[in-house]
């Protein structure tokens, strides 16, 4: 007989995993090098080295090592909030009237709020490891500057955030989240680097951007003696360490049997998704079991969807190396009304080549649809989900009564990424019937699209 499934699948400290799983390893296709800007030459450690730890560097080029050990230092951190539940949303299958069986990973309950822990102290882990002062990044929304402060103040690193002035502004409570923890943070564009200065002068009065914040980033880690910059999504080490949330996912189903037909994940710059759906896409590449797997993204940022395959900046500033991915081109900027995260221009390089591969599918979706999708699911399961997280909520809801309709009994996992109380604004435009939905026109994207470099 079928073991009874609880609510929540916890797993034994014991059981969380030993390794991180690199799904480079198994890729026919590789996802292309990082190039260098000047040269468009592959990048070398030599030439990353300026930027990040040498042993992220490494991380970042392994595309064979299949398993990295997790350091004891690292397991240990996550010990305070990991293995992290695998729910079954059975009040919410309930609500739907549905015969799927649908499950959620989540990522919410550290102090960060957010998934972004997970790679943010091991990165913090390997600049102490290596000797450093301290590390510089940006963040947009906040989430992967509070996780880093938390990261920095545990193994004693001097950490400065550049933030994006519009949500320096209007979210003060990230920010003093991040001081809580010690690290210093400036609103990009600032005065402080030379590229901030160029930008402030070319455009008066702007609110900035995740693409400034980076050229803000690396400059001041590039420039100062034992810092460099670590970055919250995108890069193959982000995605790496991000998989521990797959494989503690893969561990709990198959305690009791269980085989996911559907996974989902949001997609920003692709950790999350890259890191859920690691070892299962393993298996797919390996012939081993097939799952349908399906990223989630605005409409507002349809990088995937709507996007090119090609080379292109990961910063406004161009000093970033070159990835090749789905990208809207390193000057696009998600409409201002657009609230639901997932910002980013491009997509992490190796979910682009799974993705152009077809191994994987994508959607995006409205914002007014996320918001319903959140308030739907928080009334029914408690938990009050970030706007990111949202859109997978939404996909799981979609794929549920399809399921309803054909009477079909899939089994659904997806990622809920973390937890939005300070998303309060957004929400509130939502209650207020002020919240607009946007896509942009293929005018628009054309124009962005032209400016793509010519590798
Ligand atoms: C940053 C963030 C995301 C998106 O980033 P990915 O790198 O695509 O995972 C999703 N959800 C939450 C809660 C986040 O903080």
């Amino acid at each position: 007989m079928a073991k009874e499934i609880p609510y929540k699948i916890y797993l034994d400290e014991s059981e969380l995993p030993t390794q991180w799983y690199n799904l480079r390893a198994d890729m026919e296709n590789k996802p292309a090098p990082l190039l260098n800007p000047a040269t468009k030459k592959p990048m070398t450690a030599e030439e990353l080295a300026p930027v990040f730890c040498d042993e992220l560097v490494a991380q970042e080029l392994d595309e064979t090592t299949p398993y990295i050990d997790i350091p004891e230092e690292i397991r240990s951190f996550y010990k305070m909030y990991r293995p992290s539940p695998l729910v079954r949303a059975y009040f919410l299958e309930k609500k739907l009237d549905t015969p799927a069986k649908i499950y959620y990973k989540f990522e919410g309950n550290n102090t960060s709020g957010s998934h972004k822990l997970n790679s943010a102290i091991a990165q913090a882990y390997y600049a102490k490891k290596q000797g450093l002062k301290g590390v510089t990044t940006e963040t947009g929304a906040g989430q992967w500057g509070t996780a880093l402060s938390m990261a920095c103040s545990y193994f004693g690193l001097d950490c400065k955030v550049f933030m994006v002035k519009v949500s320096y502004e209007q979210k003060p409570f990230r920010r003093e989240v991040m001081r809580t923890y010690g690290a210093s943070v400036t609103p990009s564009p600032s005065e402080e680097t030379v590229i901030g200065r160029k930008i402030l002068a070319a455009h008066p009065g702007t609110t900035g951007s995740l693409g400034c914040a980076i050229s803000e980033a690396v400059e001041v880690a590039t420039s100062n003696e034992g810092y460099r910059y670590v970055l919250g999504s995108v890069l193959n080490q982000v995605l790496l360490h991000q998989s521990v949330i797959g494989l503690e996912t893969k561990a709990a189903l198959d305690k009791y049997d269980i085989h996911p037909d559907i996974i989902i994940g949001c997609a920003g710059g692709g950790s999350n998704l890259g890191g859920l759906i690691a070892p299962f896409m393993g298996e797919k590449l390996r012939g081993e079991a097939d799952y349908r797997i399906i990223a989630v993204e605005p409409q507002s940022c349809p990088s995937f969807t709507r996007g090119r395959f090609a080379y292109d900046f990961c910063d406004t500033g161009m000093i970033c190396p070159l990835a090749k991915m789905y990208t809207l081109g390193c000057d696009y900027i998600p409409a201002p009304n657009h609230a639901g995260g997932l910002r980013f221009h491009g997509m992490s390089s190796t979910l682009s080549q799974l993705y152009h591969d077809g191994y994987m599918e994508a959607v995006a979706v409205p914002q007014t649809d996320v918001f319903e999708a959140a308030e739907e699911f928080a009334r029914v399961e408690g938990i009050l989900p970030a706007p990111e997280s949202s859109h997978a909520i939404l996909q799981a809801i979609r794929e549920a009564k399809k399921c309803r309709d054909t009477g079909e009994e899939k089994t659904i996992v997806f990622g809920l990424t973390g937890t939005g109380y300070f998303d309060m604004v957004a929400y509130e435009k939502f209650h207020d019937q002020l919240m607009e939905n946007y896509r942009p026109t293929d005018a628009e994207l054309q124009e962005s699209f032209a400016k793509l470099p010519q590798i």
